[in-house]
């Protein structure tokens, strides 16, 4: 057991929330190590957009050059599948200001992996993979630090004089600080698998979605397979599974005729874990000592895919205002307060845009209750082209995007 191991930051959880504040405060000089509970990046579904705010923000970091190198497709329109099968075009990202305006769809895995190279730079950077935090460390009402446990079985503790929760929509230390997110309805669940890519080209990553009725998948290319993600109406994943393989095989076939000769590799129901979606958020973003960011303190829908954008964001405003009082050892409940104040608007507008989808498109949609795209958006934006901006505005940019402070940028 390794006792007493110390530092100024524990950021719990490399996804994009933690390793994007490890890297800005690591640049800031400030001792920051990250737990990651996993040994890689290549886990379970986290959504693969990089918005235009945050493509921004890593030329800010001097990090565009080799982002634009990673594997990459461009989404340039925001569209919605309609229930007849046509893709609505809402929204053109091409209209925002060039260079950014388009989304790239990158593997998560190399997104994460440009940004841990670039803090393994920094002297004052330290990331522990195979550790997952088992508990707060708390001293006289104060959380103190971390207990964490290895893959290997080992256990110890950390201390620090803040320790940042990014560790996600479940998070186990929001539990452990006894903070409950208000939730909100969400009509759907995804059922997430890979199908074999025989032909392959074509972007890694590129997304297609695919409608039909009431039925909905998004298939991602992957070097060799196919990424699936099938939609279902909450509540119906035990009655779908009790209809059998073969009947889910034909309802893909029905959606893609193009992966026939793809889905006889799905044998067995383990290869299709279900995600539960869920879209909710803390009122109270931190404790004494602890403070809650991306999908710990407001778990996203996938409506829009801006859930790694709204993450990368709040731990830029995190880095900004917490550099100074970290690098100065005094990190008090004000200093905290100060996050969740600047990134609650964001937050809130960019959530209730997603429930609106949701409750007027995407839930009817899946309950066979609509079988067009309500008519109103797509003639005004159709006859008044410029409206396509706000949209794109909307999903590429984002409510308050945040700008790489002065000590992070990099030429
Ligand atoms: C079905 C679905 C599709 C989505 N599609 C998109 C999309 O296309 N685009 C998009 O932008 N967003 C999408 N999202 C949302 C997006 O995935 C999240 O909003 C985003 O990943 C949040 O980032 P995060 O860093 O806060 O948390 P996460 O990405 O969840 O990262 C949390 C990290 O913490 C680690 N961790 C957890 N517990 C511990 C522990 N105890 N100790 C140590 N480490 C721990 C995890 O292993 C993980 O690496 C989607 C979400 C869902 C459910």
């Amino acid at each position: 057991m390794a006792d007493n191991e110390r530092t100024t930051c524990l950021v719990v959880g490399g996804g994009p929330a933690g390793m994007v504040l490890g890297l800005l405060l690591a640049r800031a000089g400030v001792e920051v190590t990250v737990l990651e509970k996993h040994g890689d990046f290549l886990r379970d579904f986290r959504g693969d957009t990089v918005h235009a705010s945050t493509i921004r923000l890593l030329d800010e970091l001097g990090l565009g050059e080799e982002f634009r190198k990673l594997p990459q497709s461009r989404l340039e329109t925001v569209a919605f599948p309609g229930p007849d099968g046509k893709i609505v075009t809402l929204g053109e990202i091409s209209r925002l200001r060039p260079p950014y305006n388009y989304i790239a769809t990158v593997p998560q895995w190399d997104f994460l992996d440009l940004l841990v190279d670039a803090a393994k730079q920094e002297p004052t950077f330290s990331l522990r993979m195979n550790t997952a935090a088992t508990g707060l460390i708390k001293e006289n009402g104060r959380v103190a630090g971390v207990r964490y446990r290895t893959s290997g079985g080992e256990t110890g503790t950390i201390r620090a004089d803040l320790t940042v929760a990014c560790d996600g929509r479940t998070s186990l230390l929001r539990d452990e600080a006894g903070l409950a997110p208000k939730e909100f309805p969400v009509p759907f669940d995804v059922w997430w698998f890979r199908l074999p890519r025989h032909e392959q080209g074509g972007p890694v990553s590129g997304i297609s979605p695919r409608i039909k009725g009431s039925e909905l998948l998004l298939t991602i290319n992957r070097d060799d397979y196919f990424q699936v993600a099938y939609f279902l109406k909450k509540g119906t994943n035990d009655a779908l599974r009790a209809e059998g393989i073969p009947r889910f095989r034909e309802r893909i076939v029905n959606l893609a005729p193009d992966l026939a000769d793809a889905v006889d590799t799905l044998t067995d129901w383990n290869q299709v874990p279900m995600l539960d979606v869920r879209l909710n958020r803390l009122h109270r973003w931190h404790t004494d000592g602890l403070l809650l960011i991306g999908d710990a303190a407001h778990a996203m829908s996938p409506v829009g895919g801006v859930g790694i954008n709204v993450a990368v964001q709040d731990a830029v405003a995190t880095a900004t205002l917490l550099a100074e009082p970290l690098r100065q050892h005094r990190v008090g409940a004000a200093d905290l307060a100060r996050i969740r104040r600047r990134r609650w608007f964001p937050t809130v507008v960019t959530q209730t845009l997603q429930r609106v989808i949701q409750r007027v498109l995407v839930g009817p949609v899946l309950r066979g209750e609509i079988t067009s795209f309500p008519k109103a958006p797509i003639f005004l934006t159709r006859h008044i082209p410029a409206l396509r901006a706000i949209p794109a505005y909307i999903v590429a940019i984002g409510p308050r995007p945040e700008h790489a402070p002065d000590f992070a940028r990099r030429p």
